[in-house]
C-alpha cells in the first residue's frame, strides 16, 4: 500500500469545513453559518421539483439548453455562452482542470472562497496567495503577482467571508493588465443581492480573458440541489465543456432552476428582505460595539476584539441556540461571519452578541 499515492498536490488540500447545522443538547437552532436564504426556494421551484418525480427514469438534458435559454432571458445573456454546473463549485473545478496544472499558478486573496485553492491543488496547479486591503481586494497586489506561469485569477465580488465589494473600473483595470494567457473569474455568488450590478456580465462579453460564474444556492435558496451556473467567451465555453459531464445535473435541478430564475418576484422579495434586515444587523452589532463592514451580501463580518473574543461569543451563542461561521480558516480569526436570516433570527442574534459583551457567558 505504501507505494500507492495520489498524484502532488492531493495530500496539501484540507478538507473544506461546511457551515455547523447542530448544536448538541441544544434544538430549535437558528443556521446562520452557510448564506442560505432563510425563506426556502421560491414555491415555483417546489412545485417544479414535484413535477419531475414522475420522469426521474429518464436521463436528464445534456446540453441544459432549457435551463440556460431561462438564465439567458432573465438576466439579458447570450445563451451560447453558459455553462452549468453542479453548484458554481463545479463551475470553478471545471477552469482549474481546464487551465491549471503542473508548473502553472493560481492566484487567489488572503480573504477568498476555500475552493479556489481547493480545485487548484486537485488539478495539480500551485495556489498563490496575496493580501487584500483592510478585507476588500486590491487590485494593484494581484498584477504584481502574476508571471508567465498564472493561469487564472479568481476574485468573489461582492467577497466570502468579507462581503465588501470593489468596483467595475477596478475589475476592468485588472482584467486590463493581466497577463495574455491568464484568465479573471469573477464569482458572483452574491451578485444577485447587489441591485443594479451584472456580476461582470458586460465585462465578460466585451473581453476574452474574464469569465463569470454564478450560483442558485444563495439567493435563490437551492443550495440543496446543486446548480451554478458561468458565462464566459466562447473559447472557454468551447474548453469547458470538454471536462464536464454530460449528465452532471439532474432533470430535478434543472427544472427547479429554471423555475427559481423565473420567479422574478420571489427573488425581489428576497433581495429586499435581505437589504433592509443586514441594515438592521449591522447597526445593532455596532451600537453592541461590534463593528462590520459595510457589507453588499446576505451575510456580515462581526469583528471582535481578539480570537479569544470571537471564540467566546461563537460558544455563547451556541448556547442560545444560534449558529454562526468561525472564519479563522480565511485569515480571520477575531471575526465570525453572521448570514443575514429572517427578522425574528436577526434580532435574536443581535440581543444575543449583546448579553455577550454585557458579560454573559
Ligand atoms: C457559496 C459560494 C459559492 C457557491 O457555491 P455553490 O457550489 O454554487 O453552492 C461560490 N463562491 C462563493 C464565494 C460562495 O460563497
Amino acid at each position: 500500500m505504501a507505494q500507492i499515492e495520489p498524484k502532488p498536490g492531493i495530500m496539501e488540500i484540507a478538507l473544506y469545513e461546511g457551515g455547523k447545522a447542530t448544536v448538541e443538547g441544544v434544538s430549535n437552532v437558528v443556521k446562520l453559518s452557510s448564506n442560505e436564504n432563510p425563506y426556502g426556494p421560491s414555491p415555483a421551484a417546489q412545485e417544479a421539483v414535484r413535477r419531475t418525480v414522475h420522469e426521474l427514469h429518464r436521463y436528464p438534458s445534456t446540453d441544459h439548453a432549457a435551463l440556460r435559454q431561462a438564465i439567458a432571458e432573465m438576466h439579458g445573456l447570450d445563451a451560447a455562452r453558459i455553462i452549468c454546473g453542479v453548484g458554481s463549485d463545479e463551475v470553478i473545478h471545471f477552469l482549474c482542470q481546464a487551465y491549471a496544472g503542473p508548473g502553472t499558478e493560481v492566484i487567489h486573496t488572503e480573504h477568498g472562497f476555500a475552493m479556489y485553492r481547493i480545485s487548484t491543488l486537485a488539478a495539480g496547479g500551485t495556489p498563490v496567495e496575496v493580501p487584500e486591503r483592510e478585507r476588500v481586494t486590491d487590485v494593484d497586489p494581484i498584477l504584481n503577482a502574476c508571471n508567465e506561469n498564472t493561469r487564472l485569477v479568481f476574485i468573489a465580488n461582492p467577497n466570502n467571508p468579507t462581503g465588501t465589494m470593489i468596483g467595475l473600473a477596478e475589475i476592468e483595470r485588472l482584467a486590463e493588465g493581466l497577463p495574455p494567457q491568464c484568465l479573471l473569474v469573477l464569482d458572483g455568488a452574491y451578485a444577485e443581492y447587489v441591485e443594479g450590478y451584472d456580476g461582470g456580465a458586460r465585462l465578460v462579453e466585451m473581453r476574452d480573458n474574464v469569465v463569470m460564474t454564478r450560483t442558485f444556492s444563495k439567493l435563490y435558496g437551492l443550495g440543496g440541489l446543486r446548480v451554478g451556473w458561468g458565462y464566459a467567451p466562447k473559447h472557454v465555453i468551447d474548453v469547458l465543456n470538454r471536462v464536464r459531464g454530460p449528465f452532471n445535473l439532474s432533470s430535478t435541478a434543472l427544472a427547479a432552476a429554471e423555475a427559481a430564475v423565473r420567479d422574478t418576484a420571489y427573488v425581489e422579495k428576497c433581495r429586499d428582505d435581505n437589504t433592509r434586515l443586514r441594515a438592521w444587523l449591522s447597526e445593532a452589532l455596532a451600537e453592541h460595539g461590534v463593528p462590520c463592514d459595510t457589507s453588499t451580501a446576505n451575510f456580515v463580518l462581526a469583528r471582535f476584539g481578539s480570537r479569544e473574543e470571537a471564540e467566546a461569543c461563537d460558544a455563547y451563542l451556541q448556547t442560545q441556540g444560534l449558529i454562526v461561521r468561525r472564519v479563522a480558516g480565511y485569515n480571520l480569526p477575531n471575526c465570525l461571519r453572521i448570514t443575514v436570516g429572517d427578522e425574528a433570527s436577526c434580532r435574536r442574534v443581535a440581543y444575543c452578541v449583546g448579553q455577550f459583551k454585557a458579560g454573559a457567558r
